[in-house]
């Protein structure tokens, strides 16, 4: 097994993929020199004292406090608040940093690690759906490297193996069809925030089981796609799969088709990210091909999983559209874990807040931030004149 030597941040390390990088980095015996999250202050400080990084973040500034009392006993410094979280990113000596925050949150983050020329392990990607061309720029001006940790498209990054896009026929990007393929939408209709959390394959965190539920999470998938990889929506082909253990593929103009394969197992994909172009010994099981004995593909239900339709259509539009469908989609999310609107609800008000909003072409990074910011407020409107 080769020897990595790259020192690693965490940022979002409390989180799925932050936990499951954790593990990676104990397992290579990699340096962590910064640890970020939100606000779990008994997590941190646990996973702080095994891997003993320079800085710990806690964005949430009353929960930093009381993270700080509990690693007096350490040299390990602590910080709250977002902005010095931003601040501990640039000037972090890590060469790569897992980006594993939830949500838009994971933007300024991202370009802070690439304004400071670090590889970015992507595993947000929201960031990627609402703002790419302003990350793509920094990173190029800065010498920094984005690679993807979305399962999809690090199979994809795998697939295409240097290769310039202008090659790729399509991008064939598989879906599990999520825990209620083949319902219909009165089917749908009753389901709990309960229901749509037993995902049948992946280990990930609530809301994007909801939205993998949804197919709202494979329509990101399909935004990103077109933004990592430059191709136009209609060469991305969305295939459902439901064994998970093709994790997409690419054909080409001779219609060959190269496709990448592994049990389902999020830390692969990390740590692809994070030893590229090393690969490494993983804590991931092999596959056992007799063991599955049959793939299965077939065509996603994109009449009654409308989300993912909708993420074509907010593709299309492009400008500040998609960073309203995943503001939206993140509000009406909330709403339904709490159990305040129905499964459906989250398709309907997400539907009418995207298609009722009034795009900016070739927008400002402020106006995709404030674009959000109405997205929000819009969606919950709609929520309450749904409730009542
Ligand atoms: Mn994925």
């Amino acid at each position: 097994m080769s020897e990595i030597n790259k020192v690693l941040a965490i940022l979002g390390s409390t989180g799925s993929v932050g936990q499951q990088s954790v593990e990676i980095a104990k397992s290579l015996n990699l340096k962590v020199d910064l640890l970020t999250a939100s606000s779990s202050v008994d997590l941190i400080e646990k996973q702080a004292r095994e891997l003993s990084p320079k800085v710990c973040v806690l964005t949430n500034e009353r929960n930093a406090s009381e993270l700080k009392i509990k690693l007096a006993d350490t040299n390990i410094k602590v910080f709250g608040g977002e902005t010095s979280a931003i601040k501990a990113i640039s000037e972090s000596s890590a060469d790569v940093a897992v980006n594993a925050v939830c949500g838009f949150a994971g933007l300024a983050p991202a370009i802070s690690c690439a304004q400071s020329g670090k590889r970015i392990a992507m595993s947000n990607k929201e960031a990627i759906v609402t703002a790419y061309r302003f990350l793509k720029d920094e990173i190029a001006k800065n010498g920094a490297e984005l690679i993807p940790v979305d399962s999809e498209h690090s199979a994809i990054f795998q697939c295409l193996q240097g290769r310039a896009s202008n090659d790729i026929k399509r991008i064939i990007l598989t879906s599990s069809g999520g825990p209620f393929r083949g319902r219909n939408v009165t089917e749908l209709m009753n389901i709990t925030a309960k229901d749509a959390l037993a995902h049948p394959t992946w280990k990930m965190g609530a809301k994007i089981t909801v939205d993998s539920a949804s197919l709202m999470n494979k329509g990101f998938e399909v935004i990103e796609a077109v933004r990592l990889f430059e191709v136009s929506p209609n060469q991305v082909k969305v295939v459902v799969h439901p064994q998970s253990i093709m994790h997409s593929a690419v054909e080409y103009s001779d219609n060959s088709v190269i496709a990448q394969m592994g049990v389902p197992d999020m830390r692969t994909c990390i740590q692809y990210a994070i030893t590229y172009p090393q690969r490494c010994n993983s804590l991931s099981k092999q596959l056992d091909f007799a063991g599955i004995s049959s793939l299965t593909f077939e065509e996603p239900d994109m009449n009654t999983f409308e989300l993912l339709s909708l993420a074509y259509y907010a593709i299309e539009k492009d400008g500040v559209i998609p960073a309203v469908l995943n503001a939206s989609d993140e509000v009406a999310v909330q709403y339904f874990l709490n159990d305040k609107i129905g499964f459906t609800d989250i398709f309907k008000v997400v539907t009418k807040v995207v298609t009722s909003f009034v795009n900016i072409e070739n927008p400002s990074l402020e106006e995709i931030v404030i674009a959000d910011k109405e997205a929000r407020i819009k969606t919950i409107e709609v929520i309450n004149s749904i409730i009542k």
